[in-house]
């Protein structure tokens, strides 16, 4: 065995991890690595210092498994919280919509007696009371509920939403005439009106009841409706 010096054997090292060297040269150094103890360590350094080797032989297949699997695991983990969000987006959009309706758009409020000034009640030949209703503190009204209750009591109720708006232009229901066609309510009801009220049961301000004499209905009440 020749006894080659240490110095050559390192210079040889990089040919023989990149083989590139000579079938001589590769023998040469491996018989030196098996007794040298020294040149083992540069050489475990050198080839650690290399790129890991590509493994070769991997089945194509596998790989192409491994990513559909990753790939239809990830679509899976996708399309759960899609949905999770189109769910929870249309909950919020269901929220904010019932909100806005219940805010804006349902006629719940009642407004005050005290805001209704009442004027000009007056009474046609047939029997139709005729009043002029004034809301007088600026907000719009959207509708007049009419009801009666088992003692005879006939409410007229006006009612906003929630949020109530600024009355822009003030319409007949704020600022103008409004009629009950007692003869007409009684009939539909089966049930003599003993009183009119404007407001509710718990805050109302009486419009008529029964005994009071009303005046002939002026001439404007009539003109608005036809009468
Ligand atoms: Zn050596």
């Amino acid at each position: 065995m020749r006894d080659v010096p240490c110095e050559i054997i390192e210079d040889l090292m990089p040919l023989v991890v990149d083989d590139v060297c000579s079938e001589e040269s590769r023998e040469m150094v491996e018989e030196h690595l098996a007794h040298c103890k020294q040149c083992q360590l540069k050489w475990e350094r050198m080839k650690a210092d290399l790129p890991i080797p590509e493994k070769k032989g991997t089945d194509p297949a596998t790989d192409d498994r491994v990513i559909k699997g990753m790939a239809s695991t990830w679509n899976r983990g996708r399309k759960k919280s899609f949905l999770k969000g189109v769910f929870l987006s249309s909950l919020s959009i269901a929220v904010l919509v019932l909100a806005y309706v219940g805010l804006f758009e349902w006629q719940i409020t009642s407004v005050p007696a005290d805001n209704a000034e009442i004027s000009d009640v007056g009474e046609t030949e047939d029997g139709k009371i005729l009043y002029h209703l004034n809301i007088n503190d600026g907000y719009s009204v959207n509708t007049l509920k009419y009801s009666m209750d088992d003692n005879g009591d006939f409410y007229i109720t006006a009612k906003r939403p929630v949020v109530k708006e600024k009355a822009q232009h003030l319409s007949t229901l704020e600022r103008g005439y409004d009629f009950i066609d007692v003869p007409d309510q009684e009939s539909m009801r089966g049930q003599k009106i003993k009183a009119v009220y404007f407001g509710t049961q718990k805050d109302r301000k009486l419009i008529w009841k029964k005994g009071m004499d009303l005046p002939g209905a002026s001439e404007e009440a009539k003109e608005r409706f036809g009468f």
